[in-house]
């Protein structure tokens, strides 16, 4: 007989509820055993993507071919292009592993992650760089002087160079026309260029490449950055010589020894559905979004479908009659349920943070403010189940691209650099992440105390300011010793 997951859900009251509970509770487990076959497909699928025939995960080269050592200096700008901001900071990298921050945040306004007018989303930008760069200097700065600038850009983007970056899909509900397959930096520039603002983009850069950096500017053990947040992503540097798809596109100056940086992209991890337990309700998830069959290791782990992974949950059980039936079908409050994304990653996390398991008031709350339903005790129950289900199998799935990486690059100890929505929010994130690496490389085996796992994930510096300073910074010095 299973075992209830968690606490809270041996004490639901229903039966059926319960025995249901048991049953989602076994879909979404993944044991010790299937973590490491997973890993593994993952490390064949990262060498894949390096191959010259190329594979399922892009392993995207992004030019950034040195290690930061904390004495880079120098003034940028640095933008980031968020799912709900986009956030512009000038940062002062004082060397001595020193930085300062100015920064401002601005909203995206509402449907521009879907506007079917490119130019509206890169004109947003160029407005938000003006209003920025006006606040600095009210008077412009020397005739001729030129900002550089640093794009984080966290979506899929092919560089041939540092600072080009071709668009190969949307990601995270993004679907603007005719930006897949250009080259945004161009796109940015002429927006940039009409405004007459002295500043040019000499970097993009994706957001796990910053994470990396940045925080390899003050922490040289670290050897990965991580996102875990509307989407998952990690980067690594991996060396020259094992990049078989750049073999005879580089310049003399390369060495198979040269260290590249490489963006995973790995949320497209096993896209031909041959190890991740996918269950139902991921099924439904990939087949009504707007790119089936792509992404598939992102739907299962990342923010921007937890929620939606509870809702289709939740829907089910209320068509089986076990849950709300004090609502109609036709009432507000089941429309609310049946409305795609309308529940984000901190319904199920602060759900999770409720910390008074007795009566529940923030999941009170959180049913109130979301879907307008009353929850019975025993549907605030079974919401605190499901949250834990969700977010453990998030947490264990997640960390398999760390485990991929590292046995992939035979790195037994290091700090990965993580940032993103589901690693803050998520109370138990960081933890079960560990206690997962911990199956897979078998430290519970070896009696290690989790406080000394070899491989630890910590809090990222600041990666898409500071990394995207820093980035730019090494481009900069690069290009100064006339190196490609
Ligand atoms: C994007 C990546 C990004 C990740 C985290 C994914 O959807 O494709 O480029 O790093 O989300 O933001
Ligand atoms: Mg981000």
């Amino acid at each position: 007989i299973a075992k209830p997951a968690n606490q809270v859900a041996s004490t639901i009251t229903s039966q059926h509820l319960s025995d249901r509970v048991l049953e989602i509770q076994d879909a979404f487990e993944v044991s010790p055993t299937k973590l490491k076959q997973i890993v593994a497909h993952f490390v064949e699928e990262l060498k894949k993507g390096l191959s010259a025939k190329g594979g399922n995960i892009p392993m995207i080269p992004v030019w950034v071919m040195d290690y930061p050592n904390g004495t880079e200096t120098g003034d940028y700008l640095a933008i980031d292009l968020g799912g709900t901001n986009l956030r512009v900071v000038l940062v002062h990298l004082l060397g001595g592993q020193k930085f300062e921050t100015e920064q401002e945040k601005y909203h995206l306004p509402k449907g521009m992650r879907t506007t079917r007018n490119r130019d509206e989303l890169f004109e947003f930008i160029a407005d938000c760089l003006e209003k920025f760069f006006y606040k600095l200097h009210p008077n412009g700065i020397e005739k001729g002087a030129l900002l550089p600038l640093g794009f984080t850009f966290s979506y899929p983007a092919s560089q041939t160079r540092i600072d080009t970056g071709v668009l190969q899909r949307w990601t995270k509900g993004f679907d603007i026309p005719n930006v897949e397959g250009e080259d945004v930096v161009p796109l940015l520039m002429d927006k940039i260029n009409e405004k007459k603002l002295p500043i040019k983009v000499v970097a993009l850069i994706n957001d796990t490449a910053g994470a990396l950096v940045a925080s390899r500017y003050t922490d040289p053990t670290t050897e990965m950055g991580l996102i875990f947040g509307t989407g998952v992503n990690g980067a690594y540097y991996d060396r020259v010589g094992n990049i078989e798809k750049l073999k005879g596109k580089l310049l003399p100056d390369i060495t198979d020894d040269s260290p590249m940086l490489i963006n995973c992209e790995y949320g497209s991890f096993d896209n031909e559905h041959e190890s991740l337990p996918r269950t139902k309700y991921d099924i439904l998830i990939d087949e009504q979004s707007p790119r089936p069959g792509q992404q598939a290791f992102e739907k299962m782990t990342a923010g921007y479908y937890l929620g939606e992974l509870i809702r289709l949950i939740l829907v089910e059980l209320y068509e089986e009659k076990q849950v709300f039936q004090k609502y109609s079908k036709d009432s507000e409050q089941i429309k609310l349920l049946y409305t795609p994304y309308l529940l984000d990653t901190s319904f199920l996390a602060e759900i999770e943070g409720d910390q008074d398991l007795e009566n529940f008031p923030e999941v009170v709350r959180l049913f109130q403010e979301f879907l307008k339903i009353e929850p019975t005790l025993d549907e605030r129950r079974l919401s605190r189940a499901l949250s834990e289900i969700i977010g453990n199998r998030s947490a264990r799935l997640s960390v398999c691209g760390i485990g991929a990486a590292c046995t992939k690059m035979n790195i037994k100890k290091c700090h990965c650099a993580a940032d993103g929505s589901v690693f803050h929010k998520y109370p138990k994130f960081p933890e079960r992440a560990a206690d997962s690496l911990a199956d897979i490389f078998g430290w519970k085996e070896e009696n290690i105390h989790p406080r000394n796992y070899p491989i630890q994930i910590v809090p990222s510096q600041d990666g898409s300011g500071v990394g995207a300073a820093v980035i730019a910074a090494l481009a900069h010095a690069r290009q100064a010793k006339g190196l490609s």
